[in-house]
């Protein structure tokens, strides 16, 4: 460990200058030995070796006024970053270039139970037929995956749930490397939808908890702009709290009366089939509501008062400047309501005069976006590109 953070920590490794590039910190040669305060002619050397490896490209500006300056930035072109993310009922798969810009989009609707090894199979047909149809050529540099279940990042394993059955017993890293190449991360789709409202937040490093109320719920928890996952991948999840509700379907946990169980959009269809109503899904429940029909608006606006109550316990505890929703059951205005109205009525007010509650924007894209960007953040930190650019200079060495 301390030889590789030593090199991460010098401030003009090749490695730390692309950092500095990629957040904007210098857009030109110069700037690069300003911040680094490197000798000009050193600062240049390490920027060819990061062109002349294809992370950095070099651009006459021809924008500005005077003598053109040429501008360094990531080179867009140098791979695919993709991410795959698997629901209940609906798979997304999404593309984008080495700066994280979206290429391509698509969700399509699959079933958990048919088990991991069909939804690897068919999410990476997916996956090569969305960059075929890109007309991309770029390689791709790898992929995230997003389950709904724990994910313990230290192994890259998944926690046996009833939402992702089988996935507990499977190398999951190994199975993606072998399928598509590349680097592979696993992640909490949860977890995903909070790193991907990290940039919808106007304060730098902010705390935030994301929620996926779909027909499941599920949470993440951002602390000053890390995603904090816990001990054992769980941290952030709050769906299997008591409510002192009695549970209208089971329980991954095996508890009964716990959030998931009493409020979820499965819960919500749970108590229709109870009234006589012929729904099975929760995109029919968004439908109906959106129609105004008073009997589900009324179940919709309860599960949000039960989502607001276990939440107001998490956003006392922890302060966050947000709270964002996902999922299906946040795109209908009731729920978010009642999720807000309680959140307001059981919060500090020191806690409610910083908070914004809202649905995240382009929500059926906001899984992919955060695996793409946790994806990107491994493979373009100071550390990755350090290493990158030592193989290759060993590949020259000793072809
Ligand atoms: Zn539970």
């Amino acid at each position: 460990m301390g030889s590789k953070a030593s090199r991460a920590e010098s401030p003009a490794s090749p490695g730390a200058i692309f950092a500095l590039i990629r957040g904007g910190a210098a857009t030109t040669r110069r700037e690069v030995a300003r911040a680094t305060g490197l000798a000009p002619s050193t600062a240049s050397l390490r920027v060819e070796e990061l062109i002349d490896a294809g992370w950095v490209s070099e651009r006459t500006d021809g924008s500005m006024a005077g003598r053109p300056a040429r501008r360094l930035a990531v080179n867009r072109d140098r791979g695919i970053a993709s991410s795959i993310s698997l629901g209940a009922n609906h798979m997304s798969v999404d593309i984008a270039d080495a700066t994280g810009a979206s290429i391509a989009t698509r969700s399509i609707p699959y079933s958990a139970v048919d088990g991991p090894a069909s939804a690897l199979d068919f999410g990476c047909a997916q996956l090569a037929e969305i960059i075929s149809e890109s007309g991309s050529t770029a390689a791709l540099l790898g992929v995230t995956l997003g389950l709904p279940t724990p994910i313990d990042a230290t192994t890259g394993t998944a926690t046996a749930s009833i939402q992702a059955p089988g996935w507990d017993r499977l190398d999951i890293l190994g199975e993606l490397r072998s399928r598509v190449g590349g680097y592979a991360l696993v992640e909490n789709d949860a977890n995903l939808l909070a790193v991907a409202a990290l940039d919808t937040v106007p304060v730098p490093n902010p705390h935030l908890i994301a929620v996926k109320a779909g027909s499941r719920i599920g949470s993440g928890f951002v602390s000053g702009g890390v995603l904090h996952r816990g001990a054992s991948g769980a941290g952030g999840e709050f769906s299997h709290t008591p409510t002192g509700a009695a549970s209208v379907i089971a329980c991954s946990c095996g508890n009964s009366g716990c959030l998931e169980s009493v409020a979820s959009g499965a819960a919500v269809v749970a108590r229709l089939r109870a009234l006589g109503a012929d729904v099975t899904t929760v995109d029919e429940i968004v439908t109906l509501a959106g129609h105004g029909d008073a009997v589900i608006i009324e179940l919709v606006r309860t599960a949000g008062s039960l989502v607001g109550e276990v939440l107001a316990q998490a956003v006392n505890f922890v302060n966050p400047h947000a709270v964002i929703l996902g999922g299906a059951m946040s795109s209908i205005p009731d729920f978010v309501a009642s999720v807000r109205a309680v959140l307001f009525q059981h919060c500090l007010p020191v806690v409610s005069s910083v908070l914004s509650i809202r649905e995240i924007e382009d929500g059926s894209t906001a899984e992919g976006r955060g695996g793409i960007r946790l994806l990107l953040d491994a493979i373009l930190s100071p550390d990755a590109i350090d290493a990158d650019l030592t193989a290759s200079r060993t590949a020259i060495t000793h072809p």
